[in-house]
């Protein structure tokens, strides 16, 4: 039984009651979380606030680095434990989960390196006058993160305000989050004041909805569903609470007739395969210039035919989706493509040893998606890749641009001057030339615009959305 954790204690939730955790390789419970209230929520932003207010806002910054680097230390140490929670609690196959472990303890060591390095600027103003600004932090900061990477998302997200100085509350998603609880233990280990880092977990429209509507909160940063973030958004403005949004996407891979396709087929399958299709940048649409459209369909249609799904630690290509809601909503999409006589290019396959009562789905390619077809329009948020063609640059420009998201696009070409009029014509937080994530380097700073949200986390940037400025005019003649 996994419990909140409140003031650098293990707190049952005063509901008394609990959510069952369900492993998505096998549909099986394996643990219970709190099914948090309210009130829990009171007593988290409680605590977050004495620790800020007694000790926290005054510690220096380079030691709230030094805590950081000790938390990416300890993170470092224990990534074996916690790639193998968040393994169970995802169906992650075992080198993504790995691979998650080792991004947060990045995130930490970037950020710890961060705190010291923010200040603000003083700016020459009329005769008699100093003028200096702050970046102070913003007090008490929300943290609602799904489930699709929590580690990842954990990490980016209180890394950053910690970094500038904020005591934390954090939502994590009902379907995965044992291994936020675990990390806020170890930080807790390390030295991290009681209220700095507070997990409380339970369900979106109970424990989150409590957590938006809090006066005590400050801040918040939500990543999820544009529906979720509409609410989020609304709840807030009640207070005129400032709100970070990430709502994922539907981004394209743009891939022109010069493309190395070498290079570019692997990026493609991995865009869309990487956590079952289950990621806010998955490269979900395959724009093709239509003098390769064939051909390239051939050969990514092989690849898409050797892939494989299965129990996460088979560490197969990809692992189950995260439930059975999930799993329904992409089979709603593929019958949705039958019964519109949309041709499936290939389709990977389901192990035979997988559990019938996992939540699978084989990665399949779906071609000649009509740009304005639910498919093309809307996150499936599955391993389902929908391929169309386009005549020239502008044309591609258009179709990548029709959907209401606008969070990474992918462009694939050899030609200099294209790939900066791509970079400047795509409505897009990010644009990926001839690579499609760039490794995922948390220096880099990552959100969204249209439909996939605003403000940016990760990186630098990430400081200021988790700070305030403050100017200040003295007038000493
Ligand atoms: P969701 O938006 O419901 O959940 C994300 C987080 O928000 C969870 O922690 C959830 O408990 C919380 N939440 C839910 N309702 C809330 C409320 N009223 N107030 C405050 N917090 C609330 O996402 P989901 O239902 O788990 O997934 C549905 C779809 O959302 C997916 O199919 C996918 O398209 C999208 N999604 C996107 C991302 C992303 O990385 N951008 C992540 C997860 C889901």
């Amino acid at each position: 039984m996994q419990l909140n954790f409140i003031g650098n204690a293990s707190q049952v939730s005063s509901s008394g009651l609990t959510i069952p955790m369900l492993d998505p390789s096998d549909g099986e419970v394996f643990d219970q979380i709190q099914r948090s209230n309210a009130k829990d929520i009171d007593d988290a932003v409680r605590a977050a606030r004495q620790c800020f207010d007694t000790g926290w806002s005054k510690t220096p910054a380079a030691e709230r680095g030094r805590l950081l680097m000790r938390l990416s230390a300890r993170v470092a140490q224990g990534v074996d434990e916690l790639y193998a929670l968040e393994q169970r609690d995802c169906g992650k196959p075992t080198r993504q989960a790995r691979a998650d472990a080792v991004a947060l303890a990045r995130y930490f060591e970037f950020y710890a390196g961060a705190c010291d390095k923010l200040h603000g600027d003083t700016i020459p103003y009329l005769d008699g006058y100093s003028v200096l600004t702050w970046r102070e932090p913003h007090g008490v900061t929300g943290h609602v993160i799904p489930w699709n990477y929590p580690m990842q998302i954990f990490g980016r997200s209180i890394g950053g305000a910690l970094a500038a100085g904020n005591a934390c509350v954090v939502k994590p998603a009902e379907d995965a989050c044992l291994s936020l609880i675990r990390v806020a233990q170890m930080a807790a280990e390390v030295g991290f004041p009681a209220g700095a880092i507070n997990i409380v977990t339970g369900y979106g429209h109970e424990v989150g909805d409590a957590l938006a509507r809090h006066p005590g909160i400050d801040h918040i940063s939500f990543t999820g569903s544009p529906s979720v973030g509409t609410l989020i958004q609304q709840v807030a403005a009640q207070r005129h609470c400032p709100v970070t949004l990430e709502l994922g996407g539907k981004s394209p891979q743009i891939v022109f007739a010069d493309a190395d396709l070498d290079a570019a087929l692997p990026a493609i399958v991995n865009a869309i395969v990487q956590n079952a299709g289950q990621t806010c940048s998955a490269g979900s649409r395959l724009l093709v210039d239509q003098a390769i459209y064939e051909p390239l369909l051939e050969r990514l249609g092989a690849m898409f035919e050797k892939l494989r799904a299965g129990p996460a630690s088979m560490d197969l290509d990809l692992g189950p989706l995260i439930r059975q809601s999930q799993q329904q909503r992409v089979w709603d999409f593929l019958s949705d493509a039958q019964a519109d006589n949309i041709s499936m290019v290939a389709q990977g396959s389901v192990v035979d040893v997988a559990p019938e009562t996992g939540f699978y789905q084989a990665p399949t390619l779906l071609r000649d998606v009509p740009v304005e077809h639910r498919l093309a329009q809307q996150e499936i948020f599955g391993p389902v890749l929908c391929a169309m063609a386009f005549r020239d640059e502008d044309h591609a420009v258009a179709l990548a641009n029709a959907t209401q998201f606008g969070l990474v696009a992918g462009v694939w070409t050899a030609d200099g001057a294209r790939q900066f009029r791509m970079a400047r014509r795509l409505r897009s937080g990010q644009v990926f030339i001839n690579n499609y994530g760039a490794g995922g380097g948390v220096e880099l700073p990552f959100g969204g615009v249209k439909s996939s949200g605003y403000g940016r986390e990760k990186g630098f940037e990430a400081l200021q959305g988790f700070t305030t400025l403050k100017t200040v005019a003295i007038k000493h003649g």
